[in-house]
């Protein structure tokens, strides 16, 4: 028998936590969702690729018998960082004994079911489009950024991931927002800073935690978290230049974010999206960048908090329900 449509069951695998929810969609309220059950357990990435499948499994047994459904009548979604390759294996994921491994095809056999899988920023924009910040824009086009020790994003079409031929739709970390003349020495482009995708001047050297904190440990000789280099900004000249180039670098890349999709919204997700300027400051200098003459694109602080990644994951399996509905 094909699953129950409105169940759904969604994993967030991350680096040290697995965490999984059942969720009970409402085909007459597709505003919201009732959440039977919600579980976590440790990824124990030390010891191997096949402890990860086994804890994945018995978390997501779990999860539905604490929801008292049978597993058999949930669709199943899993986010995760990364990617996959075309032969199927895992690239790109800092969980790296993932890397080079058929993760998707071993869970799918392990559990006996079928599985949507997803990039974690990618489920963070579905979720925040359909139960988040963005919800007013279901039918339009959201760009949902992750900014946090690393940059990512995703691109939610009419409530459905695009996720483009290649899988790279909206990895806008690693497109490059500084660059010298085309005459200049080679010499020259070596300022920017480099990345380890290959590339230099890339968003996500600029724009990420740890960015910002060795731009001002570089400056001021002395380790600050980035919470406090924001807070010194009004009275530490270092302070003050780190983050004027954090500032420069997020505009420049949502601009030409802006420039490309005009979305009907931006969402800003993970740890870097709860700095206050970023929806004041930070939006004058991308209006500021914009090819146009105003920036009506509304850019949204997140609702889901770290919910966004399993609720993401869960709403992967299509729902053509829903989608009437709207
Ligand atoms: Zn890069």
């Amino acid at each position: 028998m094909p699953p129950t449509p409105h169940l759904r069951l969604g994993v967030d695998l991350g680096g040290t936590k697995i965490e999984s929810a059942v969720l009970e969609l409402l085909p007459d309220a597709p505003d919201s969702y009732v959440e039977r059950a919600r579980r976590r357990v440790d990824t124990q990435q030390q010891l191997g690729y096949e402890a990860i499948i086994e804890n994945a499994k018995q978390l997501v047994l779990a999860t539905a018998r604490e929801a008292s459904v049978n597993v058999d009548d949930l669709s199943i979604g899993v986010g995760m960082p990364g990617g996959t390759r075309r032969d199927g294996l895992v690239k790109n994921s800092n969980t790296v004994c993932l890397n080079g491994r058929p993760f998707r095809q071993d869970l799918v056999r392990a559990l006996g079911r079928p599985i949507a899988f997803e990039n974690d920023a990618n489920c963070f924009a579905l979720a925040e489009t359909w139960f988040g910040a963005a919800s007013a824009h279901r039918s339009g086009v959201v760009f949902g950024v992750i900014m946090g020790t690393g940059v990512g994003g995703g691109i939610v079409v009419n409530g459905q991931p695009w996720t483009g031929p290649m899988g790279i739709a909206g990895e806008w970390g690693h497109h490059t927002v500084y660059a010298v003349a085309p005459d200049a020495a080679l010499e020259a482009s070596q300022q920017l800073r480099p990345c380890y995708c290959g590339k230099r001047g890339c968003v996500e050297v600029y724009v990420s935690g740890p960015a910002v904190e060795r731009d001002y440990a570089r400056r001021a000789g002395a380790s600050l978290s980035m919470a406090d280099i924001f807070a010194r900004r009004a009275s530490d000249p270092a302070a003050r230049a780190a983050c004027d180039v954090f500032f420069d670098a997020f505009a420049r890349g949502l601009a030409n974010v802006v420039d490309v999709l005009d979305p009907s919204a931006i969402v800003l997700g993970g740890g870097l999206s709860n700095i206050d300027s970023l929806y004041t400051e930070g939006v004058q200098r991308i209006a500021a960048l914009v090819f146009n003459d105003e920036l009506t694109t509304p850019i949204l602080r997140p609702k889901l908090g770290d919910s966004a990644g399993v609720i993401g994951a869960a709403l992967l399996p299509p729902l053509p329900y829903l989608l009437r509905a709207h």
